[in-house]
Parts: C-alpha cells; sequence; structure tokens
C-alpha cells in the first residue's frame, strides 16, 4: 500500500491552497484530483471578485476569513504578478425604498471590520456611472477582480516547487480509519495518509460519509443553489462592480467585470437537488427585470444566458445565511482528517486563510 504524509482530495483554488501551505511546511503532499484537470468545478465558476467582507454575519467564518484573506490575496497578486484590479465596488439603492437595508449592510460591515465604505448621492454617481440611475450607493474601495486561472496555476507552482505533487483522474471512493491513519480508496487502489484534507468542494459532505469511521450525525447538511450568469454583448461605461442588496441565497444579480473589461450579471439564484449546471435560457427574463432597476437603459436582447456555478451551503438554525465548515478533531473524533464544508462564495478571496487555518489544525495532528 502507497504510504503518504498529507494527501488533499480536490484541487480547486481550496485544495490547491492547503496543498501550498502543507508543502511549504515541509510536508510530503499528493493532491488528489477526480478530473482531468485542476480547477474544473466551482473555482472556475464564479464571479472572480475579490470580497472585502461587508455582506457576512458578525463573527461568521465567512467574515474572518474574508478579511484575513482578501489582505493576504492582494499581497500574493502583488508578489506573483497575478492579474487582478481593485476597481471598487458599488452596493446600490434602486429607490428610498432599498435605503434601510443599504444602512443595516454598512452597520453590518463596521461590525465585521470593514471601515472604508462611504456613502455616495445621487448627484456623485451620476459623474461616477452615467448610466447606473440609484437613489445612493456604498462604495467600497477594496473590491477587486482576479484571473482565477492564473491564482490557481500560481498556487499549484508554489506547492510543486515545495515538492507537492499534484495527481489528476484519481478519484477518492471513500476511506476507512486505521491506527496509522486514513485508509483511501483511490479507483481500486488504497492509500495510506497520516493526514487527510476533504477539499472535494460540492461533494464534500458526500465523500465524507463514505469514510468507514466518521460518525454520520457530524456530517452537515449541505444545500446548493445554482447561479447563472448573463453575458452583455453591447458596449457599456460602467467602471464599477455593481450590487443591488443581497437576496436570500446570494449576494443579488450583479455586474461584474472581467479584466479585458467585458461585463457580466450574475449569479442569479436557484435552489436544486443535485449537481447540475444545465443552464435555463429562459432565466434571463427576470435578470432584465432586476437590473434595469438601476439601470433602465439595458437593451432588449443585450444579455445571453452564458454558464453558471453552484453553491454548496451548510445551513443551519442558528446559522441561516450558512457558513464555512473546518471541521477537525473536534468535529468527527477522527485524528488526521480534516473536512471542508460549505465553502461558497467568499471562498476564492477566503483561499489563503482558510489554507492558514487547516495548516494550524493539522499541526495538531503531528
Ligand atoms: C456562483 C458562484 C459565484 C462565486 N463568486 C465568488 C466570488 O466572486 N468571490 C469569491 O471569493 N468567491 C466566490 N465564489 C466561491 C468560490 O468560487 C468557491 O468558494 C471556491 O471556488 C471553492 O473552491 P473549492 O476548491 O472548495 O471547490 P472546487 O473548485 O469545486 O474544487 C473541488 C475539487 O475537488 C474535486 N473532487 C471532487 N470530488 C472528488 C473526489 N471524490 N476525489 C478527488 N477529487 C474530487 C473536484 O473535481 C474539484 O476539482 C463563488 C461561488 C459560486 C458558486
Amino acid at each position: 500500500m502507497n504510504k503518504i504524509d498529507c494527501v488533499v482530495i480536490g484541487a480547486g483554488v481550496i485544495g490547491l491552497a492547503v496543498a501550498r501551505a502543507l508543502a511549504r511546511e515541509g510536508r510530503e503532499v499528493v493532491v488528489l484530483e477526480a478530473e482531468p484537470a485542476f480547477g474544473q468545478h466551482t473555482s472556475s465558476r464564479n464571479s472572480e471578485v475579490i470580497h472585502a467582507g461587508m455582506h457576512y454575519p458578525a463573527g461568521s467564518m465567512k467574515a474572518l476569513h474574508c478579511l484575513r484573506g482578501q489582505r493576504l490575496l492582494y499581497a500574493y497578486c502583488r508578489e506573483r504578478a497575478i492579474a487582478h484590479r481593485q476597481l471598487g465596488k458599488l452596493i446600490v439603492a434602486a429607490d428610498e425604498s432599498d435605503m434601510p437595508g443599504l444602512v443595516a449592510l454598512q452597520e453590518k460591515a463596521l461590525v465585521n471590520g470593514v471601515t472604508n465604505l462611504t456613502w455616495m448621492d445621487r448627484r456623485v454617481l451620476a459623474e461616477l456611472e452615467p448610466d447606473l440611475q440609484a437613489y445612493g450607493a456604498l462604495h467600497s474601495p477594496t473590491t477587486g477582480i482576479i484571473d482565477s486561472h492564473a491564482l490557481m496555476v500560481s498556487l499549484l507552482a508554489d506547492a510543486e516547487a515545495a515538492g507537492a505533487q499534484l495527481v489528476l483522474q484519481s478519484r477518492v471512493t471513500g476511506g476507512r480509519e486505521t491506527e496509522d491513519g486514513m485508509v483511501l480508496f483511490v479507483d481500486g487502489e488504497e492509500v495510506l495518509a497520516k493526514t487527510v484534507v476533504n477539499a472535494s468542494g460540492l461533494t464534500a459532505h458526500v465523500l465524507a460519509a463514505k469514510m468507514r469511521g466518521v460518525p454520520h450525525e457530524t456530517i452537515p447538511r449541505v444545500r446548493y443553489v445554482r447561479g447563472v450568469y448573463f453575458a452583455l454583448n453591447v458596449r457599456h461605461r460602467f467602471r464599477h462592480l455593481i450590487y443591488p442588496l443581497p437576496e436570500p441565497g446570494g449576494l443579488g444579480t450583479h455586474l461584474t467585470l472581467d479584466l479585458a473589461g467585458n461585463a457580466r450579471f450574475g449569479p442569479d439564484v436557484e435552489w436544486i437537488n443535485q449537481v447540475d449546471y444545465t443552464v435555463d435560457p429562459g432565466r434571463v427574463d427576470v435578470c432584465y427585470q432586476n437590473i434595469r432597476r438601476w439601470w433602465p437603459g439595458l437593451p432588449s436582447g443585450a444579455l445571453a444566458a452564458t454558464y453558471c456555478g453552484i453553491r454548496p451551503k451548510v445551513i443551519n438554525v442558528d446559522k441561516p445565511e450558512g457558513d464555512f465548515l473546518i471541521q477537525g478533531l473536534e468535529g468527527h473524533g477522527i485524528r488526521g482528517l480534516i473536512n471542508l464544508f460549505g465553502i461558497e462564495s467568499p471562498g476564492l478571496t477566503a483561499c489563503l486563510s482558510i489554507a492558514d487555518e487547516v495548516l494550524r489544525r493539522c499541526r495538531q495532528y503531528w
């Protein structure tokens, strides 16, 4: 049987960031990835926004890792010349009825430690974004965009430079606890690992349930929320990311710009029961309605449904908005295993902070 010090399951942005952190600590690391390439799921199906942390409940893992992750990520992008831009974001009140929601958001931001939001009135907004029609807005100067593929390439390069190995087309189908560590079942073979980090994203809870020894009651219920994106196929003048007020399940159908200046809207919110990336083009109608609240000039026929991503949500009665769950020994009682559940937005922003936290937890096992 192959014996490995640390196995990371899944080569999305989280698995790659974790592999980098473990390898730089001097551990032997193998990343097992089911697909023929890294980053084929949620890490390449998102808005590529570097979030500032104002949206998440006070004291949540999302708030903590978003704020810490944002600082780490900007520094890492500068150090490694990863394409990114700190464009800033406007969260808009389309009309007066949205203002209480915006005030509440600013209060939440302050509690989270996001102290740099500023108010903009109609007059300033007209100068800044002439096509935007809004009663007022909060401006977040530290929100930005990033080339998420370049980020993953860089994380992988760092991990490999520190000795980590990525093994593609290697699906982990289950495992069992032993005295020497976890035995993983990988395409009919068995691998013994002293430390296992389950960073398999959307199906992390399904995989955890297939590991003998993991008490079932410690595996959270995960719900899926699909979000479709719509490309804008006419010229535009927007220079900021533009968000409405958040809606249950998501941050609201927003405008993001990519590094080439192309605009896309999304993701919308659709609760689904299984991983399914089918895009329903009919969802564009609601998207027009939502956007025209603050961009009445959006021409008909300008939007086309493109791709979608799926948010894995761990929702509890005490955390209805969902939170990240980084689960170690204290959660499931198994030495050597770390499960990562519910790593939806802002997971991209938070990846380096989550990796630090996983490293800290792993040190307890060594
Ligand atoms: C619609 C949407 C928009 C988002 N927008 C943003 C944003 O703007 N900013 C932000 O900060 N965050 C955003 N996020 C969140 C961010 O994209 C995710 O948190 C992050 O990509 C999760 O990465 P991951 O590595 O956990 O998952 P994934 O990228 O899904 O990686 C998991 C990997 O595990 C592999 N795998 C699965 N099962 C197995 C197995 N059994 N064996 C081996 N390998 C396996 C998969 O093939 C995959 O490669 C968004 C998310 C969504 C859904």
